[in-house]
């Protein structure tokens, strides 16, 4: 039966990472995946989650199956963290988070959520956007549209031809948004964006779903869920995937969240059902180590904080390294060109020059 199968070409991204791994220059420099590195080129365990680890290891007392939606604490912690503490979704009970292995589970069970609340259910995805975004979004079901974003000429958001795209959208669209860090442009939208696609999904009943995967590696974690606030408070529903592996440095353990705040309690809950039941159609429950270790960070004031000082020293490495980059192509006779990269938010950004120009 194999020999139906066709052989498929290396994912492109992956495909770099083993390409690089292979390379024998001493000088090569893995620009690929958004993985973290240090200044020696590892992607360091945070301090804090060493120690939830070293906690766990003392704490955990059996290996049987974990609760399908993960831990409350992770849970109750995550939307705290995304939503900021008290916020009315979360005192009138209308904010609901399952646990899932990594943002690309939630993303996937959220997808498949959305795909039962109606028939052929659309999505709008921006052009770019991380390429991952379409396998996940698309098997689950929904169509896939395409609104335009990032604009190589303008080295940034051409918000114009984003918004005269997006007053196409019909009622029950839904429009998925970078929280922040838009991956791979690293262009975000300003608070005046925000209100301004706020209004627009409002008047045309659209709803947003908003992928979140590097809170507190643009500019610091409360202003990275501003647009995703200002959201929760001024549109009905809001549909969110939340990805820990790179704000808590847990890429290898899967693990993130699919959230949801709807209109009422009763139809919060019915979400969460509806969530864990595309879960249970695909992987039943996820892996609990990474969702106990960020259950004990968020629940610890002490490593709290600690994590919260190491997630900023990381912001402010990926911020010089920024500056350094154009500062020194500057240096060797760049003129200017690319000084947008220093005001970009996260891991991307496009330099605008030609694939034989990077070879
Ligand atoms: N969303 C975006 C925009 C991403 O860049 C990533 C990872 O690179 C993810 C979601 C999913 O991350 P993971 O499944 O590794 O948690």
């Amino acid at each position: 039966m194999f020999e139906q199968l066709k052989p498929l070409a290396a994912d492109p991204i992956l495909g770099l990472a083993s390409a690089y791994q292979l390379d024998q220059n001493s000088q090569k420099v893995d620009l690929g995946a958004g993985v973290y590195k240090d200044e020696r080129g590892n992607t360091p365990i945070m301090a804090a989650v060493a120690q939830a680890q070293r906690q766990w290891l003392e704490q955990e007392t059996t290996k049987a199956y974990s609760a399908p939606a993960g831990p409350e604490g992770f849970n109750q912690g995550m939307l705290a963290l995304l939503l900021g503490e008290g916020h009315d979704a979360l005192k009138t009970h209308r904010a609901t988070s399952v646990q899932t292995p990594g943002g690309c589970g939630a993303l996937r069970i959220a997808a498949g959520m959305l795909n039962r609340c109606r028939e052929h259910p659309r999505i709008w995805v921006s052009t770019p956007t991380w390429a991952n975004h379409i396998p996940l979004l698309g098997s689950a079901g929904l169509e896939l549209v395409e609104y335009p974003y990032y604009d190589s000429t303008l080295h940034g958001i051409h918000f114009d031809a984003m918004m005269s795209a997006l007053a196409q959208v019909a009622a029950g669209d839904l429009v998925l948004l970078h929280g922040c860090c838009h991956n791979p442009s690293g262009a975000d939208l300003t608070p005046d964006q925000w209100q301004s696609l706020a209004a627009v999904f409002n008047h045309r009943g659209a709803r947003p779903f908003i992928d979140i995967a590097y809170q507190g590696l643009g500019e610091g974690l409360q202003a990275d869920a501003w647009g995703l606030r200002y959201l929760a408070d001024s549109c009905p529903e809001l549909v969110v995937a939340v990805s820990c592996s790179k704000n808590f440095g847990l890429y290898r353990e899967r693990v993130g969240a699919a959230m949801v705040i709807a209109e009422t309690p009763v139809l919060a809950d019915t979400c969460r059902g509806q969530l864990l039941n595309v879960a249970r159609e695909i992987y039943s429950m996820p892996p609990s180590y990474g969702g106990a270790l960020v259950d004990i960070v968020l629940n610890n004031d002490e490593l709290a904080q600690q994590w919260r000082s190491e997630l900023m020293d990381v912001r402010q490495r990926i911020v010089n390294l920024r500056t350094a980059f154009v500062e020194q192509l500057n240096g060797a006779g760049a003129g200017g060109q690319f000084d947008y990269i220093r005001a970009e938010k996260g891991m991307f950004s496009f330099l605008g020059i030609a694939p034989e120009q990077v070879k």
